[in-house]
C-alpha cells in the first residue's frame, strides 16, 4: 500500500511537469489473470508520442474531431448485403492525422478488414442507419465533422428475416433512401444558426467531378468538400493514393496523386485554416 501511494505521488509529480502517461492495455497478463496492466500495443505508444510532438501551435490541439470511414452495409437477409469499394483508409489517415495534431478524435467506422488507427475513440457500425445514429449522438460536442465514410444511398426495404431462397426468375428488391448524415448536419447548422461544427464531406464520383462536387458542397451546407475522381486507378477505393479538389468557399486547391497519409494532412491543413479564420467560413445554407 505504502509503495503504491509512493508510485502514486512520483506519477503526479512528474504529469505536473508536464510528462504524459500511455495507459496501460487490458488482457491476459504475465500472470494468468486477465484485466489492465499489459504494455500498451506499440501503435497506440507510438500515436500518443507522435501527438505529444505534434505543433504546439494546431488549432485543432485539444479540440474533438468526429471522423467517418469505410462503407457501410446495407442487408439483403442474414447472408448477402449491398456494400462498396471503401477500405476506409482515407478516413483513418484523417483520423490518425488529426490525433497526431493533438485533437480528441472520435472515429465512427463502418466495416473494413483494414484495423483503424489507434484514436481516442472507435465506434463501429455496419449500415447507414447505425451510421446516422452514432454520428448524431457524438455531433453536438464535437468541432469538426469529416464524412470520409461511402455510406450507401439505397438500402433493403425490408430485410429478409431468413435467407431468400433463389428462384428461376430475376428477383426484385426494394430499395429505400438512407438518411443524409452529412445534409442533416448541414440542416441542423443552419437552424441553430449559432455556428455548429465545421463540416467536411466527400464527393466520390466517376464524371463531372467539379461540378457535381461544388453543387453538394452549396446543397448539404458544408465548409470544405473533397472531390475525389474515384474512376483512376491511383485513386479513391481501396489504393493507398489519393488525388483530389478541395473546395471551399471561394477557394479551391487541387491535391495531386500522393499517398492518402499526405492527402489528408492537406486537408486537415485546410481545416486549421478554417478554424484560424471563421469570418472566412462559408455561407451556411
Ligand atoms: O451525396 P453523396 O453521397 O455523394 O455525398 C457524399 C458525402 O456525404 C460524403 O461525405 C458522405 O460521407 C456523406 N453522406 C452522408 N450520408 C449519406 C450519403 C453520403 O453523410 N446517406
Amino acid at each position: 500500500m505504502l509503495a503504491h501511494d509512493a508510485v502514486q505521488r512520483n506519477l503526479q509529480t512528474l504529469a505536473a511537469r508536464g510528462v504524459e502517461f500511455v495507459d496501460p492495455g487490458e488482457g491476459y497478463l504475465a500472470c494468468g489473470w486477465i484485466g489492465k496492466g499489459r504494455l500498451a500495443e506499440p501503435p497506440e505508444i507510438v500515436s500518443a508520442a507522435l501527438r505529444m510532438l505534434a505543433p504546439a501551435d494546431s488549432p485543432l490541439r485539444g479540440r474533438r474531431v468526429l471522423v467517418t470511414a469505410g462503407p457501410t452495409y446495407e442487408d439483403i437477409d442474414p447472408v448477402r448485403y449491398i456494400g462498396n469499394r471503401s477500405s476506409g483508409r482515407m478516413g483513418f489517415a484523417l483520423a490518425a492525422e488529426a490525433r497526431r495534431r493533438g485533437a480528441r478524435v472520435t472515429l465512427v467506422a463502418g466495416p473494413t478488414r483494414l484495423e483503424p488507427p489507434a484514436v481516442d475513440e472507435v465506434v463501429r457500425v455496419r449500415s447507414a442507419a447505425d451510421m446516422h445514429a452514432a454520428v448524431l449522438a457524438a455531433a453536438d460536442s464535437v468541432d469538426v465533422v469529416i464524412m470520409a465514410a461511402a455510406v450507401a444511398d439505397y438500402a433493403p426495404a425490408d430485410p429478409a428475416a431468413q435467407k431468400v431462397a433463389k428462384q428461376a426468375g430475376p428477383l426484385m428488391l426494394t430499395l429505400e433512401r438512407t438518411p443524409d448524415i452529412l445534409g442533416e448536419l448541414g440542416q441542423a447548422r443552419v437552424r441553430r444558426a449559432s455556428g455548429g461544427p465545421i463540416l467536411v464531406g466527400f464527393a466520390a464520383e466517376t464524371a463531372d467531378l467539379i461540378p457535381r462536387a461544388r453543387e453538394k458542397r452549396i446543397r448539404k451546407g458544408l465548409d470544405l468538400i473533397v472531390a475525389n475522381d474515384v474512376s483512376r486507378d491511383d485513386a479513391g477505393f481501396d489504393v493507398g493514393t489519393n488525388a483530389v479538389t478541395l473546395i471551399g468557399e471561394g477557394r479551391q486547391r487541387d491535391v495531386p496523386v500522393q499517398s492518402k497519409e499526405r492527402v489528408a494532412s492537406i486537408v486537415l491543413d485546410e481545416v486549421e485554416d478554417l478554424m484560424r479564420t471563421p469570418a472566412a467560413a462559408p455561407t451556411r445554407v
